[in-house]
């Protein structure tokens, strides 16, 4: 078992490396092997090279490996949960490090034990045609830094159960934790099955021009993920795209407001607002929109935030300089487009940290940029509407469809909503739960391809239709 000072000697550099600094405190997490696009070719040859033993294990014995890397994650994962906490931010509690880690090891053990049956399409006087999935062979996962342990398992997992290996190239932000939980599942697959190439941007770009490369699984920004689709173009790549989101809420008249706050407030600040799918416009009714404001707030308020090894936050820093600045000039927009700040706004501009503070701005404008423009911190802006067919519209009326929800006291009227809502998921009376079991993809310019479940593992393999 390691702790988090055995675990940064495990993955320390040997050659190149660059210095990982804490968003909270701006001391030194560690240093991180900084990977060139010769280390990327030597990953993927290696990939290649293990691919057909990995393949050739069969489904039992690849899940019997996985689920034995899962005890280990389990093992290490508190170890894991500081790494985490120190180089993303993120609080160790809450539904934040510890939870991330969990759920890493959780998505494993659903990807390794989730039965895949080859589908008899038919079978009658005319023949039977039956339909299997074969591996792809090596895939690339290419994450984000707002879920990196947790996302880099919803890659890696069901592309390692289908018999692919991967090589995994984590966000310039995030290298550190990638690192140790492929280097924790690596002590027990066999060599060369996943590996991490921590390198920036051109690596990543590398990975989706290589031949070698049978598909991309990519999670990050509507913009990287168009420049991916272009750049795999050539050699015809199968991609999952999972990208941006915008999504909106909708609360109808008939709710209780002190009832939902709690559920809008983690629906919208989860991992303090940087969450893929986390509610980042609230469409609330005009008659209710006072109430339902001021119940946000004050469970909002409540929420401690600062520094993550703290046990008592549950809030953390913007992970990065570049998201926190977009963060303050969305609010700032706000601002000048007369929205009311309800709370927050206020940055410190002494603070060590990239803390910005819980923000809710209410009075706005439906064309404000922080309502059409996906901020991916911790500042919700509210738009009040008096009929609910304008509170659809304004909810579709936008390039991105990653997530959506309905708040509201009649589960048929919500239900009736969210058949109208262009969106992947839809919640009713919540935002942003996930389940390994349950499918998961974007709408629109938030992606296509789905994750999790059967459905999940069928993405990660190549349809071969049998015809006897
Ligand atoms: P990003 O697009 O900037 O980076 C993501 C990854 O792509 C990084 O590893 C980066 O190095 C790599 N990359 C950059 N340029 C590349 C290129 N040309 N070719 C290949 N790889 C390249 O995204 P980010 O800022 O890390 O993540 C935030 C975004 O991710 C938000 O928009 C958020 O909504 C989205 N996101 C979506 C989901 C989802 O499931 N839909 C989940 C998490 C985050």
């Amino acid at each position: 078992m390691h702790t988090l000072e055995s675990l940064l000697a495990a993955i320390a550099p040997t050659g190149p490396s660059r210095d990982i600094l804490n968003p909270a405190t701006g001391e030194l997490v560690a240093k991180v092997a900084e990977h060139s696009v010769d280390d990327l070719n030597k990953a993927i040859a290696a990939a290649k090279k293990a691919q057909p033993a990995w393949a050739a294990l069969g489904h039992e014995k690849r899940s019997e490996l996985m689920m034995k890397a899962a005890d280990a994650i389990n093992e290490n994962a508190e170890a894991l949960a500081q790494l985490l906490t120190r180089e993303q931010g993120k609080p160790l509690n809450g539904p934040n490090a510890r939870f991330e880690i969990g759920g890493a090891e959780a998505w494993l053990r659903v990807a390794a034990g989730t039965p895949l049956e080859n589908e008899v399409i038919k079978d009658d006087e005319t023949g039977r045609s039956e339909l299997t999935y074969k591996p792809i062979g090596v895939v690339a996962a290419i994450g984000p830094w707002n879920w990196p342990a947790m996302i880099t398992i919803w890659q890696v997992a069901p592309a390692l159960r289908m018999g692919n290996t991967v090589v995994v190239k984590p966000s310039e932000f995030t290298p550190l934790i990638v690192s140790a939980l492929i280097h924790i599942m690596n002590t027990v697959l066999p060599e060369g099955v996943v590996s991490v190439v921590s390198g920036g941007r051109d690596v990543g770009a590398a990975l989706t021009v290589d031949p070698a490369i049978g598909k991309v699984m990519f999670t990050g920004s509507t913009a990287t993920g168009k420049a991916i689709i272009k750049s795999s173009a050539d050699t015809v790549k199968r991609l999952t795209l999972e990208l941006g989101g915008n999504d909106a809420g909708i609360v109808l008249p008939d709710v209780n407001p002190q009832e939902i706050a709690e559920g809008l407030f983690w629906g919208a600040f989860l991992n303090t607002g940087q969450t893929c799918a986390a509610l980042k416009r609230l469409y609330v009714h005009e008659s209710i929109a006072d109430e339902v404001t001021k119940a946000l707030v004050s469970v909002a308020a409540a929420m401690p935030m600062g520094d993550g090894t703290d046990e008592n936050n549950v809030l953390g820093p913007l992970q990065n300089k570049k998201q926190y600045d977009i963060v303050a000039d969305l609010v700032e927009k706000a601002k000048a487009g007369g929205g009311k700040v309800e709370l927050g706004g206020n940055p410190d501009a002494n603070q060590k940290g990239f803390f910005y503070p819980t923000t809710i701005v209410s009075g706005l404008k439906n064309d404000n940029a922080l309502v059409q423009v996906e901020q991916f911190g911790p500042a919700l802006p509210i738009v009040t509407y008096s009929n609910v067919d304008e509170a659809i519209e304004m909810a579709n009326a936008v390039d991105v469809g990653l997530g959506a929800s309905v708040w509201s006291s009649d589960k048929n009227k919500a239900r009736e909503i969210a058949e109208r809502l262009e969106a992947g998921t839809v919640w009713i009376n919540s935002h942003g739960g996930v389940h390994p079991m349950v499918p998961f993809g974007g709408n629109k310019q938030s992606g296509y391809g789905l994750e999790f479940g059967v459905e999940g593992l069928k993405a990660l393999g190549v349809p071969r239709v049998i015809n006897s």
